[in-house]
């Protein structure tokens, strides 16, 4: 529970079945959150929850927080966090930039959060709300939107450099075709989703870059067989930074459909630091068996923040336990204790071979 050093690299991968987060110190006592989730044992996002545990005063310390992508696994919580962060960039994916978008966002306040995706509209209505606040302007949006190329996070001085990858520049030309028919304005009446448009396409992939260490925060991002979007929209853009990182956060927790060979070969090293929080609440929780062994195939080194298998759930009354068995085949909890995996290295210097720490229900796999 001491901070890292103000020489020393850290990051950290928080996560329970549902919702993951990952703080990056990038030196000095300067951190970058990336999603939020809530810690269900302090009812806070665990981003504040882990630098006050730190002594770290998260108001001076977040200098950005990045909502790669728009899914409620990834975003609850996030506006206490930019509450919490007056200097904190706000930075979210450059494909919701959209007059349908911020109409949408304006309007949150006359629907309910119990809406599929209300909540995540609701946390976004509510920083942006803030940023008009602080004397923004009249119509407030994020402090940046990030688009493949586009550096979110920048100190040369210090040899710091957090880059978008994505989403391409295609992706946000597919977004203005399909945003308009997609988003359900008058959502209040309707029990539809108010982005049909799958949010994993239009994630934000981060290359982050702190002195001598290089990691790959895959977000959610999915490959969708198109070489200008997804992955291989990633791998073949003319504009990321060219070096290959040693540590990955792997991207929509194994999901096959989030994986291309060419992030294991063009992107990162051999043998990474691979490290992944489970999605438990689907109909297939990931990573599936099949997912834990695909990874192996590419690392040796690889990381989960709970056991992929999912929770047992909570033991009931005897009589309670016998109806559950005559009405379910199975059942398993969505949620459990707040896994982390933490790396931490000097700045100029990462290790030759990774060492990770582990704490709650975090598992090496
Ligand atoms: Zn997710």
């Amino acid at each position: 529970v001491t901070p890292p050093a103000a020489d020393e690299f850290e990051l950290s991968l928080f996560g329970p079945g549902k919702g993951e987060c990952a703080l990056v110190h990038v030196g000095d006592g300067d951190w970058i959150v990336v999603d939020s989730c809530i810690d269900r044992s302090t009812d806070l996002p665990v981003a504040l929850a882990y630098l006050s545990e730190l002594g770290v005063d998260s108001g001076r310390a977040i200098k950005a927080l990045v909502l790669p992508h728009w899914h409620d696994d990834h975003i609850q919580g996030a506006s206490l966090i930019h509450a919490a962060a007056p200097e904190a960039r706000f930075v979210c994916s450059g494909a919701l930039n959209h007059a349908d978008f911020m109409r949408l966002v304006a309007s949150a306040p006359k629907f309910d959060v119990t809406v599929p995706d209300g909540r995540d509209v609701a946390e976004m209505h509510s920083i942006l709300a803030r940023i008009r606040g602080r004397g923004g302007p009249t119509y407030a949006g994020p402090d940046m939107w990030a688009i493949e190329g586009i550096p979110v996070f920048r100190d040369a001085a210090r040899n710091i450099e957090i880059t978008a990858l994505s989403p391409s520049h295609h992706t946000v030309t597919l977004g203005h075709f399909a945003v308009a028919s997609d988003l359900q304005i008058e959502a209040g009446r309707q029990r539809r989703r108010l982005v049909a448009r799958d949010p994993n396409q239009t994630a934000v992939v981060l290359h982050v870059r702190v002195g001598a260490v290089v990691v790959l925060l895959g977000a959610d991002l999915e490959e969708g067989g198109d070489t200008r979007t997804g992955w291989q929209g990633v791998v073949g853009s003319q504009v990321r930074p060219a070096e290959k990182a040693s540590v990955y956060k792997v991207a929509h927790h194994g999901s096959p459909n989030a994986d291309h060979p060419d992030i294991w070969t063009e992107l990162l090293h051999t043998h990474p630091l691979a490290v992944l929080t489970p999605y438990a609440s689907g109909k297939k929780p990931r990573p599936a068996e099949s997912d834990v062994n695909r990874l192996k195939r590419n690392t040796g080194h690889v990381y989960c923040t709970a056991p992929p298998r999912g929770f047992a759930p909570p033991r009931r009354d005897r009589a309670v336990e016998r109806t559950l068995r005559e009405v379910a085949k199975n059942r398993r909890a969505l949620e459990g204790a707040m896994g982390h995996i933490r790396f931490r290295c000097p700045i100029t210097e990462p290790p030759a071979r990774p060492h990770v720490e582990l704490r709650g229900a975090a598992v090496a796999l």
